[in-house]
């Protein structure tokens, strides 16, 4: 038996593996493991690469819980038998399910890193190969026998990425990610530089506990000036809503008027639970910082602190999922789980 790393290769889809459809010209997704064969630099790693691939392969719009439920399952499956995990996606909701196996991965203790491309691996100028092959070699690094990098991660254009804090902002350049509120984990030049002190410790003691239920009674609110008193009640009032990622200004403001917090504090009353999010890309809510946030702090609003949209909307999902006790949510929301949050 060889000592080699272990890794496992998941293709659930994306640009990577895609190639043109001969009569419409659009990307669709295609058999994976044939395009795998014209990468013969994997030969090279020093590693054992196996593969595995969604029976149907989507473009990354179509991603949804129960496939985030299909990912965790692979990697619990396979959990022993591989030292790290390596998950080909679209970039389009990369950082939603980056952020969404973050919280379902509990007490993970290998590398679980997500990449994918802006061009397709078959193409000349294709950034696929640099993605993959470095995303597997972090995957693969090990120190004293125990693996250097043990969380949910996101590798794209010469940086790794902690999954839960990044945020695709371009469709067009090769650097398709940011991680607005936290320094890449690596960043790949000539040599691999690793900001070790900025990854979670490795969790030694603890079983990993995979979490497959998740909530999408959920709602994802942006401000913007001129949101009617109409617009906010027909959302807050859907059937069985539970929470909702309120999207506010700076710093986590919002209007003073009395519809819109009276329209707020029913909802909370009525056991909703509303996190504030600012819509800047960088920074933090602080409610009570601005006379626009007070009102909001009073009624019980949550704050979502640096977290980013994408992991504010899973981890509501995630804890709703959980059946957190409604005292304990405002809390639990305010507390890092996974280096989500400041
Ligand atoms: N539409 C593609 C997807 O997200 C884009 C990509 O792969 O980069 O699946």
């Amino acid at each position: 038996m060889s000592n080699k790393v272990k890794i496992l290769l998941l293709y659930t889809g994306g640009t990577i593996g895609m190639q043109k459809d001969f009569e419409t010209a659009a990307l669709k997704t295609f058999n994976f493991s044939k395009l795998l064969q014209r990468i013969p630099e994997l030969k090279q790693l020093d590693c054992e690469i196996e593969t595995i691939s969604f029976e149907n392969p989507i473009d990354s719009s179509n991603m949804n819980p129960d496939k985030w439920v299909d990912i965790a399952t692979v990697i619990a499956d396979n959990y022993a038998l591989f030292d790290g995990f390596v998950v080909l996606h679209g970039s389009d909701t990369m950082s939603y399910s980056a952020s969404a196996l973050s919280f379902m991965l509990e007490n993970v203790a290998k590398p679980v890193i997500f990449t994918g491309s802006q061009l397709p691996i078959g193409d000349l100028r294709t950034d696929a190969k640099e993605n993959l092959i470095t995303a597997i070699q972090i995957a693969s690094l090990r120190n004293n026998n125990e693996p250097v990098v043990s969380e949910v991660c996101l590798y794209f254009e010469y940086k790794l990425y902690r999954g839960n804090r990044t945020t695709k902002i371009n469709a067009e350049h090769f650097q398709a990610f940011t991680s607005p509120n936290y320094p890449e984990l690596v960043e790949s030049g000539v040599h691999l530089k690793l900001n070790s002190d900025l990854f979670l410790p490795l969790i030694k003691d603890k079983k990993l506990q995979v979490h497959k239920n998740l909530d999408t009674n959920v709602a994802i609110i942006k401000l913007f000036p001129g949101i009617s008193e109409t617009v906010l009640a027909a959302i807050l009032n859907i059937p069985n809503l539970k929470g909702v990622v309120l999207e506010t200004y700076g710093a986590g403001n919002a209007p003073t008027e009395d519809w819109f917090l009276n329209l707020l504090k029913k909802a909370i009353g009525a056991g909703l639970h509303i996190i504030n999010v600012t819509q800047c890309s960088g920074g933090s809510v602080r409610m009570g910082q601005y006379e626009t946030s007070t009102g909001m702090k009073a009624i019980g609003v949550i704050s979502g602190k640096d977290i980013t949209t994408e992991a504010a909307i899973t981890k509501l999902m995630f804890l709703l999922g959980q059946k957190t006790d409604p005292k304990d949510f405002k809390t639990a929301f305010e507390t890092s789980l996974r280096g989500e949050m400041i």
